[in-house]
């Protein structure tokens, strides 16, 4: 399968079967902690990247032969920002009308200044947007959004989606040393978060290899006094631990890398998600793929990552010490 992958083990969204409509890395953000690498080029534009009916048919397929664990939501998520196909409302729709297992879509929140996406996401149960600025200059400096998508118009889009939505909104807040996680940072993300009044607001850092190699993780005492400023809606995510759904996967190489492209991980976190190939198998797996240039290692914070070869991650920069 191209579009469908797990089911994968998810902080907020328990087991969670993974809809992937785009191909690796389209997205109008280029956010400075993006664990697929930097944005080679911003796609402004909404298209069918990817048939609707192709999409369709594999979730027919996934739900047909469900895993042990079960299927807690089906989640349009995956290589870089799903409101940018222009076929999410029938996706979403079809899917509906294949089972009753909620539906969630994990977006940038960049798109909902338009009627259409907005309209297109209400049938979901639960919508998850990043909300990682609460003033231009931040969010400049960390989602590096196409520029033409000033963050007025992002503000704007929220609201007026909250307004209308009757399902779940969980706002992400990813936030990084030094960019975003000063108080008056936080003050501006908790403003705009009283603004848009999700149900829950969800923190996290950047634990996974971001795009750019300055970027740092918040240590636990900034994280606590995140969580005191961004209100009483806010909770720290912890991190997602257990196996991913492989069925379809019968490829040891296949599923290694139907993992690593949309979750990059270390050795032992594959090893954890991949349980039902020993180690020694993956190992081999591993360098085998990045021989054949489809994996690459990735260095970050003192850990080796095992990434899709298609990711651009930039060593050394300057972070905003030397901005
Ligand atoms: S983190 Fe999400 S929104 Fe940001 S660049 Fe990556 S795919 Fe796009």
């Amino acid at each position: 399968m191209q579009h469908v992958f797990g089911p994968v083990p998810s902080r907020r969204l328990g087991q969670s079967l993974g809809v992937d409509p785009l191909p690796f890395k389209t997205c109008n953000w280029n956010c400075v902690y993006c664990q697929l690498g930097r944005t080679a080029r911003l796609s402004l534009e909404r298209r069918e990247f990817v048939p609707v009916e192709a999409v369709l048919s594999e979730v027919r397929e996934a739900l047909a032969a469900p895993p042990p664990q079960g299927i807690d939501w089906i989640t349009f998520a995956g290589s870089g920002e799903p409101t940018l196909h222009s076929g999410l409302g029938r996706m979403i729709r079809g899917v509906r009308e294949l089972t009753s297992v909620p539906i969630a879509v994990i977006t940038n929140g960049s798109l909902l200044h338009l009627p259409e996406v907005r309209a297109e996401l209400a049938p979901a149960a639960a919508v998850l947007p990043s909300v990682d600025a609460g003033n231009e200059q931040c969010y400049r400096a960390i989602n590096r959004a196409a520029p033409a998508l000033a963050f007025q118009r992002f503000v704007a889009g929220l609201i007026d989606f909250r307004r209308g939505y009757s399902g779940r909104l969980l706002a992400e807040v990813m936030l990084v040393a030094g960019v975003n996680d000063a108080d008056a940072e936080l003050r501006d993300i908790a403003a705009l978060l009283e603004r848009v009044e999700p149900d829950e607001v969800h923190i996290s850092t950047a634990v996974r290899p971001p795009a750019e190699a300055w970027v740092r993780p918040l240590s636990e005492e900034r994280l606590a006094r995140a969580a005191e400023l961004l209100g009483p809606r806010a909770r720290l995510l912890g991190l997602a631990r257990g196996e991913f759904g492989a069925s379809g996967l019968t490829e040891i190489a296949d599923a290694v890398v139907a993992v690593v492209m949309r979750h990059p991980m270390t050795e032992e976190e594959l090893r954890a998600a991949l349980g039902r190939w020993s180690a020694g198998e993956i190992e081999l797996a591993a360098k085998r793929l990045e021989h054949d240039g489809r994996l690459r290692e990735v260095r970050r914070g003192g850990r080796r990552f095992w990434c899709y070869a298609g990711g651009r991650y930039r060593e050394g920069g300057k972070g905003p010490a030397s901005r």
